[in-house]
């Protein structure tokens, strides 16, 4: 049989930047985030997926939002974590439940290579959802040897969000939550 190499039009930094550690740590902050939401609708999950990169059609069932927001509240510790070694011991117990070896796809072609850790590219969504989000994380403890991020310090948000690269450690999700915080404690202050 002849081999027919498929001709992508996606130019190859943004190919190979599609499925980058980053770009998956974004996309599970987001899930985690949407999912531990009240009531997550499979409208608004299965939009955030496409978002990110996932290709349509995605079928989303309550059943399915309801699997990965149990995956997403167990991913949610990882923020949580005050150091790298907390968040190096909730890491490890999710992934000791890791259903797959590690592997490398590119869903036949249709992504580029990517590791995946769920048991095969069929894997229901919550399954993938916490392998892949393990996966990224694992990586992210390893690169910078802290927790991958935090979780919004502003009680009213709970949000998680990922951490700077370098510099001063971050404490709210969003300028959004900081400004916020930062004009309420100055209300408290002059009262
Ligand atoms: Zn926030």
């Amino acid at each position: 049989m002849r081999y027919i190499r498929r001709v992508s039009t996606t130019p190859p930094a943004e190919w190979s930047a599609r499925l980058s550690v980053r770009a998956t740590a974004r996309r599970t902050t987001a899930l985690v985030n949407a999912l531990t939401q009240q009531d997550p609708s499979p409208e608004g999950i299965a939009a955030l997926l496409l978002e990110h990169g996932e290709r349509a059609p995605v079928a989303m069932s309550a059943r399915d939002v309801a699997d990965m927001r149990a995956a997403a509240l167990a991913l949610r510790d990882v923020f949580a974590a005050p150091d790298a070694d907390g968040a190096a011991a909730v890491l490890n117990r999710l992934l000791a439940g890791a259903p797959g070896r590690l592997r490398l796809t590119s869903h036949g072609g249709d992504s580029p290579w990517h590791p995946h850790l769920d048991s095969s590219d069929d894997a229901p969504w919550d399954e993938w959802l916490l392998a892949s989000s393990c996966l990224c994380l694992t990586v992210l403890v390893w690169d910078a040897q802290r927790p991958p991020g935090g979780v919004c310090a502003s009680v009213s948000c709970g949000n998680v969000y990922l951490g700077h690269g370098s510099g001063v450690p971050r404490r709210y999700c969003s300028r959004r939550c900081a400004t916020r915080e930062r004009v309420a404690a100055h209300r408290r202050s002059r009262a």
